[in-house]
């Protein structure tokens, strides 16, 4: 029970600039809270709502019955859309219009449209009017992950507030993690959680110790160790992204920034990596991002494997031969 004010590690500056000037008199708008998901933009929308709403503090008291609505995501003043499933569709856009309707019990209302880029256009198109010109005490506030992800007409009508990654001391503070993840999160807290999942973290180290074999073995192409547990294109496709964070870490290291490494935990891995060209490095990084696009057109997981190992062993053996020759 307190307010979710101090309950908000980062983005603090962002509410305390944003509160007064939407308290100021007759002031409705929309905002559009873009930026990386998982950095905190619904719960830094929930704290302003908490504030817009309570009963007793224009700051929000934390105590109070309304506050404490908020708190739970049962206030009547308050309505949170998101999609079902892939977009948020007419009907949902339908119950924000009545829900304007209804006569005003509260102090203010809120709207929060979390993932405001995948309305879809009919459902966006009816809500142009309110969010050109918010009925009086009513705030709106989109999320998305950028401006430009959301349509232009929606764009155009609200006040775009840009949010920031967590660094890792923001992080750290929401989530403990080690300090692979905290780095490999990227400054998302939706992603660390993710990493920390077990079965990601399985499939993580399993990804890491194919790409030692990978490195290692002159024999991989008829090595059958592999094979196994690339028969589903989803781990081929997870294997794909691990690796790309492997190999950006070889090439950091070739570049003297290892503090900049998101996985320092992997070091041996790493070490191997950075031994080979950075030329090489960047080879393979391109043939998995073509690798990972081609997946979608029903690629076979372990043909793709091999293909990949030969053309590394191909342009490895050209990279040498022309150094030697140089
Ligand atoms: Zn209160």
């Amino acid at each position: 029970m307190a307010r979710l004010r101090d309950r908000l590690v980062a983005h603090g500056e962002i509410a305390d600039f944003l509160l007064p000037s939407l308290q100021a008199d007759g002031l409705a708008l929309t905002l559009l809270f873009a930026g990386p998901s998982g950095v905190g933009k619904r719960f830094t929308a929930l704290t302003l709502a908490q504030a817009l709403l309570c009963e007793r503090s224009s700051a929000g008291c934390g105590q109070c019955g309304s506050c404490l609505r908020v708190e739970q995501g049962a206030h009547e003043g308050l309505r949170v859309i998101e999609p079902e499933g892939t977009q948020i569709k007419i009907d949902q856009a339908r119950e924000v219009l009545e829900f304007l309707q209804l006569q005003k019990i509260s102090r203010s209302r809120v709207i929060i449209i979390d993932q405001a880029h995948l309305l879809n256009p009919q459902a966006a198109n009816s809500l142009l009017k309110i969010l050109e010109e918010p009925p009086e005490g009513t705030f709106i506030f989109l999320i998305a992950p950028s401006p430009s992800s959301v349509l232009s007409t929606l764009r155009s009508r609200s006040r775009t507030v840009l949010f920031r990654p967590l660094n890792e001391t923001e992080l750290k503070k929401i989530q403990i993690a080690p300090d692979w993840a905290l780095k490999a999160a990227r400054g998302s807290v939706q992603t660390l959680r993710a990493l920390l999942e077990p079965e990601e973290q399985e499939s993580r180290a399993e990804a890491a110790r194919l790409l030692g074999e990978f490195l290692t073995d002159k024999d991989f192409l008829t090595a059958s160790t592999w094979r196994g547990s690339l028969k589903e294109k989803g781990f081929f496709l997870e294997l794909c992204r691990s690796w790309v964070g492997f190999l950006r870490d070889g090439l950091l290291m070739h570049a003297k920034g290892e503090r900049l490494l998101m996985n320092p935990d992997q070091k041996a891995l790493l070490t191997t990596l950075a031994a080979e060209p950075r030329a090489l490095l960047e080879f393979f990084i391109e043939n998995l991002f073509r690798l990972e696009a081609e997946m979608a057109f029903h690629r076979d997981p372990q043909l793709s494997m091999e293909e990949l190992w030969v053309k590394w062993r191909d342009a490895r053996e050209k990279m040498a031969f022309v150094s030697a020759t140089v």
